[in-house]
């Protein structure tokens, strides 16, 4: 394609509101064979809902629990923080971040945070190695209701479980069955439990070829590799830090503008500036007019 036939569909692109930096990102972007979409904040809204908080164990009451749990969660950005933040609020328990003293956080895991002299680890299965835990209690997860399942430990002890719910993006199904019709491939690549993968799965109609959950940033790398050796030409859709090397390793790195964070939006070669994933169907028909491809 000629040089103002790229800068017209770029600047097409953008005042649709997706910023693609560069012509040759049209170019990869006409060549898709798959697209791997991120979970959370990307195919769902990424606006958890708590939907049970326990105090299990030796735990103190749920109240001093939910203190110290929704205090070191407002250190995190991650979805899940401000869930647990609103949900204290909603029990009149005011979260307080300025007084946990130490705090490091553990992509795909959880988190670790010191308050008023306990020290309070939240998260995933992964995190209880962590927190000194061997055995996570699963009987205890059977009976959540919730899809998303975090466990609060303490003294090498779990102290809480609680359970968490997220819904699927408008567009989202529509998007993925779009995709198809344009003959690509899609995926969906999570840290997140099998059972919120599946609920994410169940609420597009199963319209996802290939779901893939409990992954570590790294695992998210490692499978955009194998795609790319497989399918060929891969788009990588995703909105968190723990996203962006999966987004540099993708043939085209998609992030989303509004809610993503600012490190997925600077490693990627795409940004939408609306949370509407419809958008990148859009893109990639840009691309194939612009260089000619069948449409
Ligand atoms: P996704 O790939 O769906 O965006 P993440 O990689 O952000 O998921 O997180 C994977 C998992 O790690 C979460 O489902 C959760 O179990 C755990 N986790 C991450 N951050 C936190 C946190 N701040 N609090 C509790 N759990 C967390
Ligand atoms: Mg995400």
């Amino acid at each position: 394609s000629t040089p103002v036939a790229t800068f017209c569909a770029l600047s097409k692109a953008a005042k649709s509101g997706v910023l693609v930096k560069g012509g040759d990102i049209l170019e990869a972007l006409a060549n898709t064979r798959v697209v791997a979409f991120d979970k959370t904040g990307t195919v769902t809204r990424g606006e958890f809902t708590v939907v049970e908080f326990r105090a299990i164990g030796k735990s103190p009451d749920v109240h001093s629990l939910l203190y110290w749990v929704s205090s070191v969660e407002s250190k995190s950005s991650h979805p899940m923080a401000a869930a647990l933040a609103d949900y204290a609020r909603f029990s009149s328990i005011e979260p307080r971040p300025e007084n946990v003293k130490e705090f490091h956080m553990y992509p795909g895991e959880g988190i670790y945070g010191e308050i008023d002299g306990h020290q309070i680890y939240v998260g995933n299965q992964r995190i209880a190695a962590r927190a000194g835990c061997a055995a996570v209690p699963e009987e205890v997860e059977m009976e959540m209701k919730g899809t998303t399942v975090g466990y609060v430990f303490s003294g090498g002890v779990p102290i809480g479980v609680f359970s968490l719910s997220d819904t699927c993006r408008t567009g989202a199904a529509e998007a993925v069955i779009g995709l198809k019709r344009m003959g690509i491939k899609t995926a969906m690549l999570t840290g997140d439990s099998k059972a919120a993968a599946m609920s994410a799965q169940n609420q597009m109609g199963d319209a996802l070829d290939m779901v893939h959950a409990e992954l570590l940033p790294e695992d998210k790398v490692n499978i955009v590799r194998n795609l790319k050796v497989k399918e060929g030409s891969i788009v990588m859709v995703g909105d968190g830090m723990n996203d962006a090397p999966a987004l540099a390793a993708a043939d085209v790195g998609i992030s989303m503008g509004i809610s993503g964070s600012a490190i997925a939006m600077e490693t990627s070669h795409v940004t939408l500036m609306s949370n509407d994933v419809r958008k990148i169907l859009d893109a990639i028909r840009l691309g194939r007019k612009t260089h000619r491809k069948v449409v």
